[in-house]
């Protein structure tokens, strides 16, 4: 039923994930693997931009682009610069529970009153400017989104390995999405 699988020994890890840099970032989050040096970046991390992630990797391991649901697609010419420039040929796409780009309806409400509270922005402005963006940004149920995004990437740069994470806020941990 669970689309989450657990790593919690390096054995957890599927062989085609395992001693690429897909798999150390499991290892560095969920196994206390020793950080090693890097020079250079070996992994692009896709992620939400929200605060209660943390991950637990060395300096230099990877670039990072953090964006409301971890969504790359309005990110496309950064990912293809990681890739095209910084060399990485390993992505992980990492979605999480509870997120706040799911569902955005729901806080309609709370966005505009935030913007004219917070923002001095005129009501209007601000309802109108959600009817705009929200459909844009809303990802929906978010281990669908993520493994909707991976196939879209894997598609995007064939000759790049992409991984489907989520994180769960209240362990910190890491876990590998099931796919059909
Ligand atoms: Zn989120």
């Amino acid at each position: 039923m669970s689309r989450l699988i657990a790593i919690d020994k390096i054995h957890n890890i599927p062989s085609k994930y395992r001693h690429t840099p897909i798999g150390h970032l499991l290892e560095y989050q969920n196994l206390n693997r020793p950080y090693q040096n890097y020079s250079k970046a070996k992994l692009l991390i896709g992620m939400c931009m929200d605060n209660r992630k943390h991950l637990h990797i060395p300096d230099n391991f990877a670039f990072i682009l953090r964006t409301g649901g971890a969504n790359l697609r309005h990110s496309e010419f950064k990912v293809a610069y990681a890739i095209a420039v910084g060399g990485v040929k390993h992505v992980a796409l990492i979605g999480h529970n509870h997120c706040n780009m799911s569902n955005l309806k729901a806080r309609r409400g709370l966005f505009v009153k935030g913007l004219v509270k917070n923002a001095g922005w005129k009501k209007k402005e601000a309802q109108k400017y959600f009817e705009n963006h929200a459909a844009t940004f809303e990802i929906g149920e978010e281990t669908d989104f993520i493994l909707g995004e991976v196939r879209r990437l894997r598609l995007r740069y064939p000759k790049v390995t992409v991984a489907p994470m989520f994180y769960k806020i209240e362990n910190n941990r890491l876990y590998l999405l099931k796919e059909k």
